[in-house]
């Protein structure tokens, strides 16, 4: 650990994957980590194995497009761990199809997880951190965002956390709270395999066919982007706001 700030961050979907490693890796950058998921009980196992070497977390059962459970969580992150002044935006969920078989409750069902949920914690966390005056606030965007077929509701709403990015970002920047974007390519999570099982093939064959096309020849992990979380979220970063990363191996176009 360590230790450089006595700050507090959430990271929500952080029982696994993305979000689990980011969890991780702000513990062990010296934040004191809220672990936020649908399950309570699935992000104990997180904030465990970080409390293990020595960081301080809590586990926060919550559902990101849930007005009441959003308020609910990020008070309690604020009494028991202390004023939340990061936020990752790292929830989301897949449910793919094309257009002229996407179902209403598809489309809504993106939506408000990745835009709705982003909206309701980043209202619910800004007022620690323009109190603070600092702040950090890093949203998971997609290179789904220039757009992949039978990604419609998902690549709106990827595109869309582009968008509320650079506008949180000319609103909270006065405040000392800088916000930035993640656009992750082919990471190997869970998300990724129930992509390849839907597709009708081994998460092997979709590596294989998708690394053929990634530069640096290899698929993304979970720390790639805990990494560049870890950046943004830095004291270093004060000056980088309103940006977009591309965390794809290689160009993207
Ligand atoms: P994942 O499916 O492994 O994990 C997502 C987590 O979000 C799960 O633990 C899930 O329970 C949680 N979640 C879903 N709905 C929620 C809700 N309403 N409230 C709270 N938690 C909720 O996914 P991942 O691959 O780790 O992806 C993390 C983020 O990165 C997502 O926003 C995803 O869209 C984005 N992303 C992933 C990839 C990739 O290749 N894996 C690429 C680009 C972007």
């Amino acid at each position: 650990m360590s230790g450089e700030q006595n700050r507090t961050a959430i990271v929500t979907g952080a029982a696994r994957g993305i979000g689990a490693a980011t969890a991780r890796r702000l513990a062990h950058d010296g934040f004191a980590v809220a672990v936020l998921d649908l399950d309570e009980q699935a992000c104990k196992s997180v904030v465990a194995e970080f409390e293990s070497v020595g960081g301080r977390g809590l586990a926060v059962g919550a559902d990101v497009s849930d007005e009441e459970a959003v308020t609910a969580a990020v008070e309690r992150v604020a009494s028991e761990l202390g004023a939340p002044t990061v936020l990752v935006n790292n929830a989301g969920i897949l449910r793919d199809n094309l257009l002229f078989k996407m179902t209403v409750t598809d489309w809504d069902a993106v939506m408000n997880v990745h835009l709705r949920g982003a909206f309701l914690m980043s209202r619910a966390t800004q007022k620690y951190m323009t109190e603070a005056k600092w702040g950090r606030i890093v949203n998971l965007s997609s290179t789904s965002a220039l757009g992949n077929r039978g990604q419609v509701n998902y690549s709106a709403a990827k595109a869309g956390l582009q968008g509320f990015t650079k506008t949180l970002a000319l609103e909270l920047g006065r405040f000392g709270v800088t916000v930035n974007a993640i656009a992750p390519g082919f990471i190997a999570t869970e998300m990724t395999q129930a992509t390849a099982a839907r597709m009708g093939v081994s998460f092997e064959e979709l590596t294989k066919t998708l690394v053929e096309r990634i530069p640096v020849n290899r698929p993304g992990t979970p720390d790639d982007i805990a990494h560049a979380v870890s950046f943004f979220t830095s004291e270093g970063a004060s000056y980088v706001s309103g940006q977009v990363i591309y965390v794809a191996g290689g160009p993207t176009t």
